[in-house]
């Protein structure tokens, strides 16, 4: 059964650890992903993209094969399917496919604009029980096809969009989707203090969780981030993997090319991944 992310995420912060947010692009990734939960004990957090939405044609294909899955696998631990980066009008179309959480990105709106959307999405998810998590300060990298470094969000206008009633928030503190570049400064901690401070209880969320050093990882959960998001890495993954099978001429020999051999190698490594972000963000046995 699918969860909202509330009550996980308010365990983790109280717990001083983060559940990971881990994208989902097709049936190998949602396997591998709710597998490693269940293997761990862990709760998790399946991520959707707009994009990927679209590529699973879908979000109401997406839920219906994520609620099958869970029942057909018999995972047990609390599993919560969310919009990762959703429009107003993703939002609402989540809502109606059965999404247990959601994203509102109002970060590129003026603050009274995002502080509007943000308001109409809290009234409809709390009548819902759906958890909504919402962004100040744009996150830094290719977030809208444009690469730039992570803004660090305003302590104040945080409070104002966590007092709205959100589940959880997504502050920029410097960090950056994708891949780092060399110069990367690093994680902003005096941000996220200052964050931290002025919301309370709430569940801090950290985007871009790819090649944030560990040590970051940890002092960030000391400091109230509750979910951490890990896309790009479980990519990295899977394509090297992929490309080791293929380079070796696996597919060419016997049935090789049958898909259940060939994306095999890369599903085991998106379990392999997983499982090692679920043990440095402290989540395992925590279902
Ligand atoms: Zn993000």
């Amino acid at each position: 059964m699918l969860v909202s992310a509330k009550e996980m995420l308010c365990k983790a912060k109280a717990g001083r650890y983060a559940v990971g947010q881990f994208n989902i692009n097709n049936l190998e990734w949602t396997k591998a992903i709710l597998l490693t939960a269940q293997e761990q004990n862990s709760p998790v957090i399946l991520g959707v993209s707009e994009g990927a939405g679209k590529y699973m044609c879908g979000f109401s294909t997406v839920a219906a094969m994520v609620k099958a899955m869970i029942n057909e696998l018999g995972i047990t631990v609390p599993v919560a399917l969310h919009l990762d980066h959703g429009t107003y009008e993703g939002c609402l179309r989540c809502i109606d496919a059965g999404f247990s959480s959601v994203m509102f990105d109002g970060s590129h709106y003026p603050i009274a604009e995002n502080v509007e959307k943000t308001s109409a999405l809290v009234k409809l998810c709390g009548e819902k029980g759906i958890s909504l998590e919402a962004e100040v300060g744009a996150i830094g990298g290719e977030e809208d096809g444009v690469v730039g470094a992570g803004e660090c969000a305003d302590p104040d206008e945080c409070k104002a969009i966590a007092d709205l009633g959100v589940t959880m928030l997504a502050a920029g503190i410097g960090n950056i989707h994708g891949k780092y570049p060399a110069n990367w400064k690093g994680l902003s901690f005096e941000t996220l203090a200052a964050v931290s401070e002025k919301v309370g209880d709430m569940p801090l969320v950290l985007h871009g969780g790819t090649g944030i050093p560990e040590d970051m990882i940890k002092k960030a959960i000391s400091l109230g981030v509750a979910k951490i998001n890990v896309n790009t890495e479980c990519q990295l993954a899977f394509a090297a993997a992929t490309r080791t099978y293929i380079e070796a001429g696996k597919d060419l020999q016997g049935k090789g090319f049958d898909p259940r051999k060939l994306l095999a190698p890369g599903f085991e490594a998106i379990k392999a991944t997983v499982k090692e972000k679920m043990e440095l963000f402290g989540s395992v046995g925590k279902a």
